[in-house]
């Protein structure tokens, strides 16, 4: 059984989502994908073995055969690896422990190589910028906008690095025009939001494709993990970075991450719908100042309300009150006081992420259930809005005083 590979490619996401990295196990006798826990791969043959690892060291392709030593590799998350490749429309595929595992390797990989300038499009996911700001990796970072990138560019820039749609305000940047500004320089889209089933940004010229695989690859909040999908040239300087340094994504997770992606078209689909049907009704309601939903659609909804966020955050009953996103529940955080946190102030605000805004990731519930959680959390239409403590909002009988009042 030999796998085409040009008809795999050719073939639909919602085929490639049920069937990547799996073309092999009916030959196996296998249905599941197997879970290889094992840290270490015994061998009798050391000069073969040494071979092996000479040829990683100096190439950072995956060797043929078990992997030497967990680290180097490890067949399920290879599965997890090839499907999101295939899915991404790229040549390979690299995970990691966490997305922000996965940013750190590539911005290691473009340092080694002398060049530690970053140019960077905000908003991004609050950590990936305070990555970028802080440089605990020795980046220096230029912030501009999708407009300025060209100009921001230097002969020791190593990245230009956008969000589309952004955390935590779903802005949206034209990323064919982007990639033609970078030029030369490699641009990474992290498409954590978007996911491939809605964008597939190496289409439009992205050389690097990130994805925080927490959220929609994973899929129910179980599993944390990090991809980079890539040509095989940059893959295998992300495998030597990550051989040495060790964010490693667990076989467990691998596994995990493999079983979301089978059901990740449906799931995106879904939720999306129900997201656009929220997010239109939020934009028609009067105790709502400004709604955000993406162009390419999406599950995520971000959102101004004229009652105070923390009641809107504290009167939730559905809706789970959480950071993060991207699973089959509908959380709801206030990115000013949590995602973005870590962003300063000035930074935050001058990105679009004001002190009023909520972001909420629309998961599988009834569309009518989450509806009536979210009226009743928007509480009584105010002219001005009434800073009240957040205990009242618990109290249902002082919370209706207050709003006839
Ligand atoms: C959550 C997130 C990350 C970081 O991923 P982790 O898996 O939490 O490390 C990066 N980018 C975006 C857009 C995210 O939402």
């Amino acid at each position: 059984m030999d796998a085409d590979t040009t008809t795999v490619d050719a073939r639909a996401v919602d085929t490639l989502a049920v069937h990547a990295g799996r073309e092999d196990l009916a030959g196996l006798g296998l249905h599941a994908p197997p879970i290889d826990l094992s840290t270490t791969y015994p061998s009798y043959d050391s000069r073969g073995e040494a071979a092996r690892i000479d040829a990683f060291a100096a190439t950072g392709e995956a060797p043929e055969g078990p992997p030497v030593y967990g680290r180097l590799g490890n067949p399920t998350v290879a599965r997890f690896e090839t499907a999101l490749a295939q899915l991404e429309g790229t040549e390979s595929a690299v995970a990691f422990a966490s997305g922000m595992a996965a940013l750190s390797a590539v911005l290691l990989a473009q340092h080694a190589t002398g060049r530690r300038h970053v140019v960077a499009v905000r908003p991004l996911y609050g950590c990936s910028d305070h990555l970028l700001t802080a440089g605990l990796l020795g980046t220096e970072v230029t912030w501009a906008d999708p407009e300025g990138v060209a100009d921001a560019l230097r002969p020791d820039t190593a990245l230009v690095m956008v969000e589309s749609p952004a955390n935590p305000t779903l802005a949206e940047v034209d990323l064919a025009a982007l990639a033609e500004a970078c030029g030369t320089v490699p641009l990474l889209v992290d498409n954590t939001f978007a996911t491939p089933v809605l964008q597939r940004p190496v289409e439009s010229g992205a050389r690097l494709v990130l994805h925080s695989a927490t959220k929609y690859l994973g899929g129910h909040g179980d599993v944390l993990g990090g991809v980079v999908a890539c040509d095989e040239a940059f893959a295998r300087r992300l495998r030597q970075i990550r051989f040495a340094t060790g964010g490693v994504l667990h076989p467990l997770a691998g596994y995990l991450l493999l079983r979301g992606l089978a059901t990740l078209p449906v799931r995106v689909r879904a939720a999306s719908t129900t997201a656009a049907g929220l997010a239109a009704r939020l934009a028609e309601d009067p105790r709502v100042l400004r709604v955000h939903y993406p162009k390419v659609g999406g599950a995520m909804v971000a959102f101004e309300t004229l009652a105070d966020p923390h009641e809107v955050i504290a009167r939730v009953r559905l809706i789970t009150p959480a950071v993060s996103l991207g699973s089959v529940d509908t959380l709801i955080q206030h990115p000013a006081s949590i995602s973005h946190r870590i962003v300063p102030e000035d930074d935050r605000t001058s990105s679009g992420v004001s002190d009023r805004l909520l972001r909420m990731s629309v998961g599988l519930e009834d569309a009518e259930d989450l509806w009536r959680d979210l009226d009743q959390a928007l509480g009584e239409s105010l002219a001005t809005p009434v800073p009240r403590p957040r205990v009242q909002a618990l109290d249902a009988d002082l919370e209706a005083q207050l709003t006839d009042a």
